[in-house]
Formats: structure tokens, C-alpha cells, sequence
């Protein structure tokens, strides 16, 4: 049990004051009020300071902290460069192949195998396969010029030479292969002039230790610059250092499963001896996958164990501010509008706290539903914020609730500064302002509320589940609305959100008009610019996006700096704007603003216009190697257009070959605009190593979890969570504690805070 230190102080300060909130490695000190009739009592913001009022009094509790992440995980958190033979340089590398530490080498899992175990006499290699051959070295002929160094090379049945384009020196050269010497060669057989030969061979080895020879090599994604030979040589060096750790499965499941030990399977998973050990079926991987699912959905258990540890308030409004704001409108609220306003209302109206989903396709009203929401909150005299995942959404949300909110109305997002800010976070922490649109600088520790009750959050799978809870913490008994744009299906629900409530706006977006949907190859493309020209002339906006290059912004920017050179060379540079992610906020502002309102005619953009962005005067999007982004994502950002009366079109244009998923892709998205069948098809498209659908779709990334191959699982990890819990909430007994070491890691350290105990 938890020992208590209580003490009350009284703090002195003539307005307020922000508490400093200090924390050493073994004591975590919170406040709380004191206690009100009973109620279990609420920490106050932990992390973000406390606000008080003159002459408060409130609870300090210094509680002993059970140690941070448990010292056995230290080897895995270590940075790469702990790795020997890992230098700055090659980890920079590394890091953007794999990540920054140890850990992500060893979930950094093989995507293929080179198999050597073909091992045929010289006469009978085949051109074009990977063979493994016992040869004598029988004479170097050196390369003069252009010409290759070439080292003839025989056994019993013919002649195989080995060709060297790049020689490190003649030295190196004569002493890996020495004339009269016995070697074991490995690699791609050629025929050429009728000659067998193996051009840079990928191993040569004494034949007297020829157990030095990997038979079967596992290959890695990685990165230009990078070797494959490296990779293994870290991950084998990663892999070294990984220690045992407690078992956190059930027994009897693993006796059920067959799985090995997690130490086990993630050796077994780096060592895949045929492609069926790298199949998602595999059993190292589903252990791993289970492991994986397991401590997100015991996260999101944690969560919600809080969330209902927490007593919720009772928020009634007395309808006076949004009849005012609906009257406002220019138009009425749809049937499934009333209808999540009503389950909403209820859930704000209980003593319970509200934890509820608002699904609904870009355009179907989420703003406006969620302004009414915040309303009901102001009406019962708290305060309520609204955080969206980018500063141009969150200018978005600002411009319509501010219009009809017919309250205080502050935005606040990182550009907010000095003497604007100041006043800004005195207006909200003393109650004046009464709704906050803002980005994720409402986490900031200086922003304090006087009283808030209600937060909402935009297009939430970009943040974690932690950090909802985060926001919720700078109030008092919060609900919590989140919205999204992307529809879910059930399975991943589970895993992003928990079971939250969910209300659905299921009517198709106000004034949307299907959006007619060519793909048209690259090749194609002085024919899209003509066709771009005469949407100009006709008077629409037309968005172009921009490549995405996997792994690279600086080859992002570069693709869209071109194509936005190219384009104002073609239409005039005041017609073209441009806009990415590495802009400054006000230029991007500008150049919206320009798109919006003003002489831009063409927006070029990466794909910060992803989410949201509303201008219904833009009727023609193309999208720029269409075949590289994940489905869901292709479907966002066709919604930007479609939304007046005039009829728009979206065009993709895709770099041939395409692959087969790619074109299944193109496919879907021209057969349907219903956002559940397509969110249900991508799930169906994506296979595990597709991580970039994933990332780009804002759908939760996984390590080694297939949210497809793996559903099975996941519906098990779900109850496995909730039962664990249940037995032992504070994961105090022998499993409980191994199930922490597994929260830490897959860095859920923020759910393991949310024991008690934690
Ligand atoms: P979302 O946030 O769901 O993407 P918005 O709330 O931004 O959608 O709404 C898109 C547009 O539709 C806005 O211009 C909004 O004013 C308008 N709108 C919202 N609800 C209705 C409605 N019931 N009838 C007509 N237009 C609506
Ligand atoms: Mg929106």
C-alpha cells in the first residue's frame, strides 16, 4: 500500500499562483483539493501546475514513486551508438532506417531472406540464382583501365570467375583470395560469353571454417548509404545485449500457443530460415504481435480504469447559448447532428465522465456539433477547449466557432507570443475566456484554466491516448469528446481508442457532390496542366499534392519546390502558391489565406492540407504520384474537394510500373467514395510491412502487430487486459509486475503513471 505523507498548507498570493510542481526519482508530490463531501478526491493538474485562488487551501501528498523504467530494460534503451561499431555517422543512418535506440534495431523485423543454401558444382550454376560454391583459386588478372579485376577461380567440373569492379586495394584482394587457396564462394551467378561468373561476391571464406558461412540471411529495409551487412551486425549486437525478461503471458497460454519466451521470439523473429518464419503467422511474430497488442489495450485499460476511478460532474446547461449559436447558423442541423448533440448532452448531463468518439467523414459538421457541446459546458458556468492536431485546423475551428459562439473565444496555438500570449493565458486561467481553440500548445504547462469541463480533440489517433488524458487532467473531472474524420474500423477502434462511446454523423457531408475520380500515368502530365489551365480560366482553385518520398522531408520539400517552380513558370507566380510542413506559420497563414481569398489559383502542397482544410471554391485536385500514399490518406485529401455546387474532379496520377496493391488502391477509390468501405478495404490492402499506409493515414503504427493478420489477437489481448486488470489493479503481483516491464517496452510508461501506485 501506498504510504501517505498529508500535509495541508495554506498559500499565500494575492491573485494566484502557480504551484511549482517538483518531482524527484523516488517521490512524486500532487495536490489536491480538499476533500468535498466525501467524493474520492481528484489530484489537481499534476503536470501543469495548479492554479489557486487567495486563501485556498490544498492538499500536499508526497507519495514514494516505485522506481522508473526497471534498470533490466537499460541495455534496449541505450542509444544505437552503444552498439560496438556503431559511430555517429553510421547511426544517423541507422536511426532513420530503424530509430534512435537499441530497441528499435531489434523491432526493426527482416522484410526478406537471401537463402544460400543452394550449393552446386561450378558446371551446373545457374545464371540468376544465389549459389554457394567450393572453388580453388587458380589466378588473378588484375584490372587495367575500366576493366574489371577479374580472379579465376575452378573445381572439378569448371571454371567460375569472380569479377571486381571496385578494388580496396591488390593487397586486400590477393589475401581474401590467394592463388592455390580453398574458398567457399557465395552469390549471384552470371553467365556471360558463355562463362560462369559471380560479380562482387557477397561472401568469401576459407573452405577449412565453413560454418562461418550464414546459410540463410536475414534482409532489412534499409536506407541509401546503408549496407545490408551492417544492419545485421548491428541487430545481431542489438540482439546480444537483450536480456530475459519476467514472463508476462499467461502460462497456459503459451503453453496453448506453443509461443516461445520474448527473448526467444525476437531472436527467432531476426532469424527466419525460410519466408514463411516471415509471414505474420508466423508463431515468433504473433508472440511478439500479442505482446504488442496486449500492453496497448492494457493501456488503454489503465486509461479507462482512471477515467472511472475519477468522479465526473454533472454539466447542465440551460440551453440559453445554443439556441442563440443554432439560431446563428445559416442553416439546420442534421438529424445525426441532434442526435450525437443529444447523446453527447446526456453523457455531460450524468455524473459519469464522458469519454465519446464523434466519427463523421470530412464535411459531415463535427465543428459545429462540438461548438455546441462547448456551449452546454459555458452554459454551466466551466469552461471548455478544443485542440486539433495542426495549426492551420485549429485557425479553421477558431474562424467558425469564434463567429458563432457568441462568447470569449481565444486561439492559442505555438505562435501566440509575449505580451499577446500573457494576456491571452490571463484571460483563461481567470474564467473571462470561455472556449479555447488551440494546437498541442494547450499541453503547455503555463496554460491554467479557472474551471475547465470539457475537451474536445480533432483528429485524435495523431495523439495518444496518454496525452488525451494529459489534456483532461487540466480540469476538473473532464469529458472528453474526440472527433475524427477517419473512419475506423471496429477492430482498430479497439486498439486506438478503447471502447469509447460512439456517435456517428452518418449523412453525407453538407453540399457534397461526388468528386469524379481519374487516374491518368505520369506520362500524361502536359496533358493535367492543360486541363489544370482551363479549371483556372473557368474560375476554380485547384490543389496539387505533392509527392510523397518515403523516409525523406528534404526530398519532399525538394518534389514540391519543383513542381511549384515549374507550375509558376507555366501559370504566372502569383497564381501559384505553395505551402509545407517546414514553412513558418505566418507565410503559411499568408499563402492559405491567398488560396482562400485571394489571387492563388493553385496551391501547391505537401500534405499538410491533409485534414480539414475547408475552401469550397476549390473544385480539381491531383495528386502527384498518387500510387504512394496509403488509401485512407488519398480519400482525406479528395475531400478537400467537392464541397460547393459545381461538380470537381480529383485526378491521380501515378509513375508506372504499379504495383499490384497500388493499383487495387486507384481501383477502390475510384469505385467509392464511402469512407467505411474504403477505411475496411485499406485494412484489407495493408500488409504488415506496408508501414507508410499506416503512418500516413494517421492510423496507430504498430511494431511488429498486422491490425489485419492479427485481429484474432487483438480481440484476445482486449479481454486478457481488462482481466489482468481486474485481478490486480495495481499490477502488484509477479505477473502484474512483468506486465509493467512490457508497458515500458512499448514505451507506454505514461499509462503505467496512471496507477496509483505508478
Ligand atoms: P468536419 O469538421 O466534420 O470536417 P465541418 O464542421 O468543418 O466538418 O463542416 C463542414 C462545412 O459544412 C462547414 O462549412 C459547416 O459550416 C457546414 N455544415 C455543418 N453542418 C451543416 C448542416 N447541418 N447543414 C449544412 N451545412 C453544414
Ligand atoms: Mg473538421
Amino acid at each position: 500500500m501506498l504510504q501517505q505523507r498529508l500535509e495541508r498548507v495554506e498559500l499565500p498570493g494575492r491573485h494566484r499562483r502557480q504551484v511549482p510542481f517538483g518531482e524527484r526519482a523516488d517521490e512524486k508530490i500532487r495536490f489536491f483539493r480538499p476533500a468535498v463531501r466525501g467524493a474520492e478526491q481528484e489530484p489537481l493538474a499534476a503536470d501543469a501546475g495548479v492554479l489557486c485562488h487567495e486563501g485556498d487551501d490544498i492538499e500536499v501528498r508526497s507519495e514514494p514513486v516505485s522506481p522508473l523504467r526497471p534498470s533490466l530494460l537499460d541495455p534496449l534503451f541505450a542509444p544505437v551508438t552503444a552498439l560496438p561499431g556503431i559511430g555517429p555517422r553510421f547511426a544517423k543512418l541507422v536511426e532513420k532506417a530503424a530509430g534512435p535506440l537499441v530497441l528499435d534495431l531489434l523491432w526493426h523485423l527482416p522484410t526478406g531472406i537471401v537463402d544460400r543454401r543452394f550449393q552446386p558444382k561450378v558446371a551446373e550454376a545457374p545464371a540468376g540464382r544465389i549459389a554457394t560454391m567450393r572453388v580453388r583459386v587458380e589466378r588473378h588478372f588484375p584490372g587495367r583501365g575500366r576493366a574489371p579485376w577479374r580472379v579465376r577461380c575452378a573445381d572439378e567440373t569448371g571454371t567460375l570467375t569472380l569479377v571486381y569492379f571496385h578494388v580496396k586495394s591488390a593487397e586486400w584482394l590477393e589475401r581474401l583470395l590467394p592463388v592455390g587457396s580453398l574458398r567457399i564462394v557465395s552469390g549471384r551467378v552470371e553467365h556471360f560469353n558463355g562463362q560462369v561468373q559471380m560479380t562482387h561476391p557477397d561472401h568469401v571464406l576459407d573452405a577449412a571454417e565453413p560454418a562461418a558461412m550464414p546459410l540463410v540471411e536475414p534482409v532489412y529495409a534499409l536506407t541509401a548509404g546503408l549496407p545490408l551487412r551492417s544492419v545485421q551486425k548491428a541487430v545481431a549486437a542489438a540482439l546480444e545485449r537483450a536480456p530475459e525478461l519476467p514472463e508476462w503471458q499467461d502460462a497456459a497460454l503459451l503453453k496453448r500457443e506453443r509461443w516461445p519466451s520474448w527473448r526467444a521470439a525476437i531472436a527467432a523473429a531476426h532469424a527466419p530460415e525460410s519466408e514463411a518464419d516471415l509471414a505474420p503467422e508466423a508463431t515468433a511474430r504473433r508472440r511478439l504481435a500479442y505482446d504488442e497488442l496486449l500492453a496497448s489495450q492494457l493501456a488503454v485499460a489503465l486509461v479507462r480504469a482512471r477515467t472511472r476511478r475519477l468522479p465526473g460532474r454533472v454539466l447542465e446547461g440551460d440551453g440559453r447559448l445554443v439556441r442563440r449559436a443554432l439560431a446563428a447558423l445559416p442553416f439546420q442541423l442534421t438529424p445525426s447532428q441532434r442526435a450525437a448533440l443529444a447523446e453527447i448532452a446526456g453523457d455531460m448531463r450524468s455524473g459519469r465522465r464522458m469519454l465519446r468518439l464523434l466519427q463523421g467523414d470530412v464535411g459531415s459538421g463535427k465543428t459545429v456539433v462540438a461548438l455546441m457541446a462547448m456551449l452546454t459546458a459555458v452554459e454551466a458556468g466551466a469552461q471548455a477547449a478544443l485542440m486539433a492536431p495542426t495549426e492551420i485546423l485549429a485557425r479553421q475551428h477558431y474562424a467558425t466557432i469564434e463567429k458563432y459562439a457568441g462568447v470569449e473565444t481565444v486561439l492559442l496555438t505555438g505562435r501566440e507570443k509575449g505580451k499577446a500570449r500573457e494576456a491571452a493565458l490571463a484571460a483563461i486561467v481567470e474564467g473571462r475566456t470561455k472556449i479555447v481553440v488551440g494546437t498541442h500548445a494547450l499541453f503547455s504547462e503555463d496554460v491554467a484554466f479557472r474551471d475547465l469541463a470539457l475537451a474536445v480533440i480533432d483528429e485524435q489517433h495523431r495523439f495518444g491516448v496518454e496525452q488525451r488524458m494529459a489534456l483532461s487532467e487540466k480540469g476538473r473531472g473532464v469529458d472528453v469528446l474526440v472527433m475524427t474524420a477517419t473512419p475506423i474500423p471496429r477492430t482498430l477502434q479497439l486498439t486506438a481508442y478503447g471502447d469509447l462511446d460512439v456517435s456517428r454523423l452518418v449523412e453525407k457531408p453538407a453540399g457534397r457532390r461526388p468528386v469524379a475520380t481519374r487516374a491518368v500515368p505520369l506520362t500524361r502530365l502536359a496533358e493535367v496542366v492543360d486541363a489544370v489551365g482551363r479549371a483556372l480560366a473557368a474560375g476554380a482553385k485547384v490543389y496539387w499534392v505533392c509527392p510523397l518520398v518515403e523516409e525523406s522531408e528534404n526530398a519532399d520539400l525538394a518534389a514540391a519546390t519543383e513542381r511549384h517552380q515549374a507550375l509558376a513558370n507555366h501559370f504566372g507566380v502569383l497564381r501559384v502558391g505553395l505551402v509545407h510542413g517546414r514553412m513558418k506559420a505566418a507565410e503559411k497563414d499568408a499563402t492559405m489565406e491567398g488560396f482562400a481569398r485571394g489571387g492563388i489559383g493553385i496551391l501547391v502542397a505537401t500534405t499538410v492540407i491533409e485534414v480539414g482544410v475547408d475552401v469550397p471554391e476549390a473544385t480539381v485536385i491531383v495528386i502527384e504520384h498518387a500510387e504512394r500514399f496509403g488509401l485512407a490518406q488519398l480519400h482525406q485529401l479528395r475531400g478537400r474537394v467537392g464541397r460547393s455546387d459545381r461538380p470537381s474532379s480529383c485526378l491521380l496520377l501515378y509513375a508506372e510500373p504499379l504495383t499490384e496493391t497500388a493499383r487495387a488502391r486507384l481501383k477502390i477509390l475510384r469505385e467509392t467514395d464511402d469512407g467505411f468501405r474504403i477505411a475496411e478495404e485499406d485494412l484489407k490492402l495493408r500488409g504488415a510491412g506496408e508501414v507508410l499506409g499506416t503512418r500516413q493515414s494517421g492510423l496507430p503504427q504498430t511494431r511488429v502487430a498486422d491490425l489485419a493478420a492479427h485481429a484474432d489477437l487483438l480481440a484476445m489481448a482486449q479481454d486478457d487486459a481488462r482481466l489482468a486488470l481486474e485481478r490486480d489493479p495495481e499490477l502488484a503481483s509477479p505477473r502484474g509486475r512483468a506486465l509493467r516491464v512490457l508497458l515500458y517496452l512499448f514505451q507506454r510508461d505514461a499509462a503505467v503513471r496512471f496507477l496509483r501506485s505508478g
